[in-house]
């Protein structure tokens, strides 16, 4: 019984400085900790084999599916502002390329496979926690709607990683429309290589951005349309609340998709200055910095492709500031569409923007729980009598009720019975969020008794973020002071 993948491997086919031919190395006694059994089906896999004895040795990279062409992609990248020339895919193997169900193309990469070319003074490995992490929260993310890599896999190695303590290795199934990031582009331009950013852009072009290839200027066109992804991107992380935490180029994908989940977290309460990272001591990577570095990330992707637009410096660079401040717009525009949505607001209002900043600043001033105010809110639609359950969870009530009178006229002028507006709002307010305490109850549990039932709860009820889950209320509730978790650290 072999597992098959249909692989067809196109970035293996680039030239053979865009990666590093590798084989993932074996493990020991890899065991199958989690198989995404719907994901599998929609990349035309077969789950049952991929849960078999053999297919857990494919997923701990123990056996090599047959047409897997193994390799670890090359690119550079700014960690924190600083450039560094050759980062890779230091513990990444990508397997191969399948079309799904939807013929959409997708990376199946093993994440924590062993040592590679570009592993520098890593081991190549990765620990369990911060696998399940990145399996939680990716998928959390893909079910709230947000475009994401996905996790196909969880297995353990039966090995040790060696941290600041021995912790139980574990290899993650990543599944990417790509894993081209901007830092991707930089490594080619560091090195003056303008073919080679050329041919990685024509990849790009027909692999995720087909419709500009037939444009005037294709190239602009590509930088046009890469920045209005990561600008509708940066919306929606927004209005969820998310905080990626450690927005390296190296970690901003090009076809859109958020991508390396470190020590990413959701917010409790609003709070625009939230870090989490344990490494982002300056706060660079905070809530309410994100779209301002996606801007700044996708300033050094237009840097790389300056030799591609004319030859003319000036007028290349002109026609890089000119799709550069496109972002503003993009974001700013799908931000306070966001945000009239999750007010319940079916018309768009100049004054909008501030009646939306205003209950933001109140829930700040209040320490109101960003997610469960505009899920209260959305009962609160029916009227004032539904108002006690959002305005108890600002520490001035008060503050609350001034701010919803002012919302109610604005509502009033609409149409829309109260029920719709209802069942608008909860169709874009979640009541479950992948919240820090509930994934770090999952990782002690995982890590230090081997129990991974808290692991297999939290995906259950992440898998319906929207929906009521009257069983597993619990999981909606913000931490108590005491299980509040400051920090989070990084994968490595
Ligand atoms: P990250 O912070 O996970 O985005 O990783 C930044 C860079 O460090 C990438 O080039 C990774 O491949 C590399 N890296 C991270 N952890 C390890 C590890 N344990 N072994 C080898 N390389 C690693
Ligand atoms: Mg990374």
């Amino acid at each position: 019984m072999t597992v098959h993948f249909p692989f067809e491997n196109t970035y293996a086919a680039l030239p053979a400085n865009f990666f590093a031919r590798v084989a993932p190395t074996p493990v020991t006694s890899p065991r199958l900790i989690k198989l995404n059994w719907p994901l599998a089906v929609h990349l035309g896999l077969d789950p049952d084999r991929l849960a078999s004895p053999e297919g857990t040795e494919i997923l701990a990279g123990k056996r090599l599916p047959d047409g897997a062409d193994p390799i670890a992609m090359a690119y550079a990248g700014h960690q924190f502002g600083h450039f560094v020339p050759q980062l890779g895919d230091g513990r990444a193997i990508l397997l191969g390329e399948v079309i799904d169900a939807d013929g959409i193309r997708r990376d199946i990469q093993l994440k924590g496979s062993g040592p590679t070319p570009f592993s520098r003074r890593g081991d190549g490995r990765a620990a369990l926690g911060p696998v399940l992490r990145e399996y939680v929260i990716s998928e959390a993310m893909a079910a709230l709607g947000i475009p994401t890599t996905r996790s196909l896999a969880a297995v353990m190695t039966g090995e040790s990683v060696l941290r600041e303590t021995a912790l139980p290795g574990a290899i993650l199934t990543r599944v990417a429309s790509s894993h081209i990031r901007v830092g991707t582009f930089q490594y080619f331009a560091a090195r003056g290589d303008t073919e080679g950013v050329r041919q990685l852009a024509d990849h790009v072009i027909a692999r995720h951005y087909p419709e500009v290839a037939t444009t005037e200027r294709p190239y602009h066109a590509l930088l046009q349309d890469v920045i209005a992804r990561q600008a509708e991107l940066l919306a929606r992380w927004l209005l969820i609340g998310f905080i990626h935490g450690v927005m390296n180029t190296d970690n901003t994908s090009i076809s859109g998709e958020t991508i390396d989940y470190g020590p990413c977290a959701f917010m409790d309460h609003y709070d625009p200055a939230t870090v989490f990272s344990s490494i982002d001591e300056l706060g660079r990577y905070a809530y309410a910095n994100q779209p301002r570095i996606a801007l700044w990330n996708l300033t050094r992707l237009a840097e790389c492709l300056l030799p591609l637009f004319s030859e003319d410096q000036e007028k290349a660079i002109s026609e890089a500031q000119s799709a550069l401040a496109e972002f503003a717009e993009v974001f700013n525009a799908a931000y306070q569409a966001g945000l009239r949505r999750k007010l319940g607001l079916f018309t768009a209002r100049e004054s909008d923007q501030a009646l939306a900043q205003d209950l933001l600043d109140a829930m700040a001033k209040n320490q109101a729980d960003f997610t469960l105010t505009f899920r209260k809110l959305s009962d609160a639609a029916l009227g004032p009598d539904h108002d006690s359950e959002v305005r108890q969870l600002f520490g001035d009530p008060a503050a609350y009720d001034e701010w919803a009178a002012r919302w109610r006229q604005r509502t009033a002028d609409e149409p829309q019975d109260a029920a719709t507006r209802r069942t608008a709002m909860r169709a874009v307010n979640p009541v479950f969020i992948p919240r820090n305490h509930r994934v770090e109850a999952v990782i002690e549990a995982a890590v230090n008794r081997d129990d991974f039932a808290l692991f297999e709860e939290l995906l259950t009820v992440l898998s319906k973020p929207y929906e009521d889950q009257p069983a597993l209320s619990a999981y909606a509730e913000p931490p108590q002071p005491h299980q509040r978790v400051l920090q989070t650290f990084c994968g490595t």
